[in-house]
């Protein structure tokens, strides 16, 4: 079968031949009915090495995927030949404390997980490939009637990661506060729905392409604001002096964590989840009284159920850019090019 895979950090990721997998005991192959371009995978190609990371390639690229059962090894009870279902990313142990409540995410024991903190497209081989051998059938989940792989494939970590981030920050997301979203690609789109669906919050979203922010409006923002435009002083003034209850950093860099703990109310969180590389020196005075300052990763299997529901109930939607398997490492150009709306899609 064919795969897109990176052979070594800081290369180009090529499309190979390899052998199709087959599951041993208590393993599912699902047959890739599409898979995400994360902006992770770009971090992956460009910026991350050996000693930032717990594993190195060679592996298939691609950690958002969904598709469908096409063999199952001995033992596998719950899922069956021909179901469609999402790939829960994050691989943990299966049997620390928070992998037993779904959240393999913070695996406590990545030791002996299937790899140290990463999953399929992350360390091990993953859905940029016609077939995709998951080691555990807990990391199933059945796709809900009406909704399809290549939708629910973005969901998986560009859905489900804003949905985590979004949902611990529920209680400050009431009738009168106000949230804004930085960064409105693959996640921010769905992190500006998701706002809007789950809560009664406004929404402000900032980007520095016009392209984003029409989409951020088209997503149901209230206000967008350009990142040229001294962004924290436009939010206050669009919260009466307030500031924004919630701010959630889809970008990472010095200037949007900047951006997000400055631009926060008192007693508001400012949540860190672009992985831009930025860092701010923190002091007493640096942010108003009570801002609590978090990173977040990923989400755990419960959300990802909850979100897949949202979805199939038509409260959310992904905005999907399709790329066939033979041009998936076009997608990754475009996406480094900022020329992608919404999520860059690979339909092998
Ligand atoms: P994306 O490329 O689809 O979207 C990024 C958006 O940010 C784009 O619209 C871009 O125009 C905008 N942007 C860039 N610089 C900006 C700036 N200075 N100010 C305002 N907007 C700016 O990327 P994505 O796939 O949505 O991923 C976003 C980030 O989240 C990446 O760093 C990715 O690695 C990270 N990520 C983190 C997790 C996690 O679990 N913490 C999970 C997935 C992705
Ligand atoms: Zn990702
Ligand atoms: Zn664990």
């Amino acid at each position: 079968m064919k795969a897109l895979r990176l052979a070594n950090w800081k290369s180009e990721p090529e499309l190979v031949e390899v052998p199709k997998p087959t599951p041993g005991p208590g393993q599912v192959v699902v047959k890739i009915g599409a898979a995400g371009a994360c902006h992770s995978d770009l971090h992956l190609l460009h910026d991350f090495d050996a000693t930032m990371m717990p594993w190195s390639p060679p592996f298939t690229l691609g950690h958002e995927n969904a598709g469908w059962v096409d063999s199952v090894g001995e033992g596998v009870s719950t899922v069956t030949e021909g179901d469609a279902v999402a790939v829960y990313g994050p691989w943990g142990c299966g049997r620390c404390e928070r992998c037993r409540i779904g959240a393999e995410n913070y695996c406590e024991n990545p030791l002996a997980a299937p790899v140290f903190s990463g999953g399929g497209g992350l360390g091990l081989d993953g859905g940029m490939a016609e077939y995709l051998l998951v080691p555990f059938e807990r990391l199933l989940v059945r796709l809900p009637d009406g909704l399809t792989p290549a939708t629910a494939a973005a969901l998986t970590d560009a859905g489900l990661t804003p949905y985590h981030a979004i949902r611990r920050s529920w209680p400050k997301m009431t009738p009168t506060s106000t949230v804004v979203v930085i960064g409105v690609g693959g996640l921010g789109h769905l992190a500006v729905q998701l706002v809007k669906a789950t809560t009664s919050a406004r929404v402000i979203a900032v980007d520095n392409r016009e392209e984003a922010l029409e989409l951020a409006t088209q997503m149901g923002a209230d206000d967008v604001v350009p990142s040229g435009a001294l962004p924290a002083e436009v939010i206050r003034e669009l919260t009466g002096g307030r500031g924004a209850d919630v701010l959630l950093d889809f970008v990472g860099t010095d200037e949007t964590i900047e951006l997000a703990r400055t631009a926060a109310r008192s007693l508001g969180d400012a949540t860190i989840v672009g992985i831009g590389g930025g860092s701010v020196p923190l002091s007493f005075f640096s942010q108003p009284y009570e801002v609590s300052i978090q990173t977040t990763y990923w989400g755990s299997r419960a959300e990802l159920g909850e979100l897949l529901y949202l979805a199939a109930r038509g409260l959310i939607h992904v905005e999907t850019t399709t790329y066939s398997l033979d041009d998936a490492a076009q997608a990754y150009r475009d996406l480094a090019a900022g020329k992608v709306r919404g999520r860059a899609i690979i339909v092998p």
